[in-house]
Order: C-alpha cells, then structure tokens, then sequence
C-alpha cells in the first residue's frame, strides 16, 4: 500500500518557472487534487484524480470563446 505521486512529467510553473511543484490532494467530502508550486504559490485547476490535475497543469485550458460571423 502506497500513496507516493510521482510527478516525473510536470511542466515548470508557468508563473516563476520553478520546478519546485507538486501535486497535493485536499481531504474534504470528495477528494480534489490539484498542482501547487512551492516556489510562488501557484495553484493548478482542481480534478478528481492526480492524473488529471496533473494533465490540467501541463495543459491549462484556453479560455478563447470562438466567434464566428457570416459575410454578406
Ligand atoms: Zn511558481
């Protein structure tokens, strides 16, 4: 019975670019992960598993909305 994460393919922060980061997991009702950085403080998006927090991290999504108008 193990617990360790291991983050061999996290990406520096994208703040400070430290490499100081790490995935932690809250202990609330539902358990959330997410990837702090030791360095700033910065904090990736919460998931439901450290995979994901892990791939949320390593590829943030993009708020772009996609407009499209017709021309006349
Ligand atoms: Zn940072």
């Amino acid at each position: 019975m193990s617990t360790s994460i291991f983050l061999r393919s996290l990406k520096a922060c994208p703040e400070c670019d430290s490499l100081a980061v790490f995935c932690c997991s809250s202990l609330d009702a539902v358990s959330k992960y997410s990837v702090l950085c030791h360095d700033c403080g910065f904090e990736g998006e919460e998931a439901r598993s450290t995979q994901a927090a892990i791939d949320l991290w390593n590829h943030p999504k993009a708020h772009t909305p996609i407009k499209r108008y017709k021309d006349y």
